[in-house]
């Protein structure tokens, strides 16, 4: 029996794919998560899983709990393609879907609460954690309503504002790229779906009108239904502030109607059928993000607070790649704990930094082709 304790604050993508790592390896893990629950906030709809997202989750994964990934995952789908706001097709990159059973996306609400099975002794949601100190045998944590605990390791998983990165890494820096998102949904019924372009229904598509402005649809057809909702078109619209017409304190502000009509002026010279799901949509459903990324990831003197996921590496969600990071990120650190114990902590660092920074280049590059320059300070 290993006697290793192991904290982690935030109970995301990464933080959850890590505790079922360790849990499973006998490591006695705890979860601290600051919401009172899974479905507490906006924070997006719909996950791309790649290759490297789909070989983390089989290797940290217990096999009953890969199964409820699995069946509760989208079918997969085998398109990306671009088109402007006239629908004109710009590009297509067709992907043969060649294992049925293969994870190609997810909804982030019944991904999570796929990957909560079995952890409900593990994971403590209304942990706010505030800040740590490491002592003579360990890390002691402390959390904003006064409670404390204590553990071997400290893993912060605890996203893009991380505070166990705050206390680690005061300096890093976070961008604000100078793109904002409006996320919104479409339930697809069957009178909906008609209406919706094909290739919508396939993948990931983008349209942009040239100007800055763009829009990404992309389906969520579960292959088991969750209770609370169907099958839906996720819809993004992306551009600057200036673009989209609104200052960030205007646009942070607005009730979801008003956001997603935000949307809908800004399509409005685009194609009839663009238009038409924009119009159709969920406008409830509607919340914007800033778009953040880091800027360098250095390392640092080895210890026992680590990092893993958005809090180690925030970038763009162009790639598509952020949480298949966060998951890369979990399987590493699993190994590295599980063989090797607080040990293991500096190979696993040097591996996921030097992961991270190309992963991070590369989303930056695709943000600037599809948004145009963006900021860097
Ligand atoms: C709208 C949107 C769409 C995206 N689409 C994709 C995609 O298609 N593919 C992809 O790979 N990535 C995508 N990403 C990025 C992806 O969601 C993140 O990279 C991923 O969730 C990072 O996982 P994580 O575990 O590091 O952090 P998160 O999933 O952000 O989890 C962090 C957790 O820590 C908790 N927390 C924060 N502070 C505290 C605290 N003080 N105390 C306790 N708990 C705390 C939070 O509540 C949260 O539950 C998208 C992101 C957004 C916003």
């Amino acid at each position: 029996m290993n006697a290793l304790q192991v904290a982690i604050v935030g109970a995301g993508v990464g933080g959850l794919a890590l505790a079922q790592g360790l849990a499973a390896a006998g490591v006695d893990v705890r979860v601290y998560e600051r919401d009172p629950g899974p479905r507490q906030r906006n924070q997006g709809y719909r996950i791309h899983v790649d290759a490297t997202g789909n070989r983390a989750l089989a290797a940290t994964l217990p096999p009953a709990v890969h199964r409820r990934v699995v069946e509760t995952a989208c079918l997969p789908g085998d398109l990306l393609a671009g088109f402007d706001s006239a629908l004109t097709p710009l590009f297509e990159q067709v992907f043969p879907v060649t294992d049925p059973d293969a994870v190609n996306a997810v909804d982030r609400f019944a991904f999570r609460r796929a990957l909560l099975t079995g952890l409900d002794d593990v994971v403590h949601f209304g942990h706010e954690f505030a800040g740590y100190t490491v002592t003579d045998d360990g890390v002691e944590l402390r959390f904003a309503d006064g409670r404390t605990a204590t553990a071997d390791v400290l893993v912060g998983a605890d996203g893009v504002g991380s505070r166990v990165r705050a206390g680690l890494l005061p300096d890093f820096e976070v961008v604000d790229i100078g793109v904002r998102c409006v996320y919104g949904k479409l339930p697809l019924t069957d009178a909906v779906r008609a209406k919706v372009p094909p290739a919508f229904l396939r993948g990931f598509c983008f349209a942009s009108d040239g100007t800055g402005r763009g829009a990404g649809f992309a389906p969520v057809l579960f292959r088991e239904r969750p209770e609370e909702y169907g099958d839906y078109l996720m819809v993004v619209f992306t551009g600057t502030p200036e673009l989209l017409g609104h200052s960030d304190e205007e646009l942070f502000a607005l009730g979801p109607d008003a956001l997603w009509q935000v949307v809908v002026e800004g399509t409005a010279g685009w194609h009839p059928a663009i238009r038409e799901v924009v119009a159709a949509a969920d406008a409830t459903a509607a919340f914007p993000i800033t778009l953040r990324s880091c800027t360098r990831i250095d390392p640092w003197p080895t210890g026992r607070v680590t990092l893993l996921g958005d809090a180690v590496h925030p970038m763009t969600p162009a790639a598509g790649a952020g949480a298949n990071t966060a998951l890369h990120d979990a399987a590493l650190l699993t190994a590295a704990l599980r063989d090797r114990g607080v040990d293991g902590l500096a190979e696993y660092e040097r591996e996921m930094i030097g992961h991270a920074r190309e992963v991070v280049a590369d989303s930056r590059r695709r943000a600037e082709q599809m948004f145009g320059p963006t900021r860097t300070e």
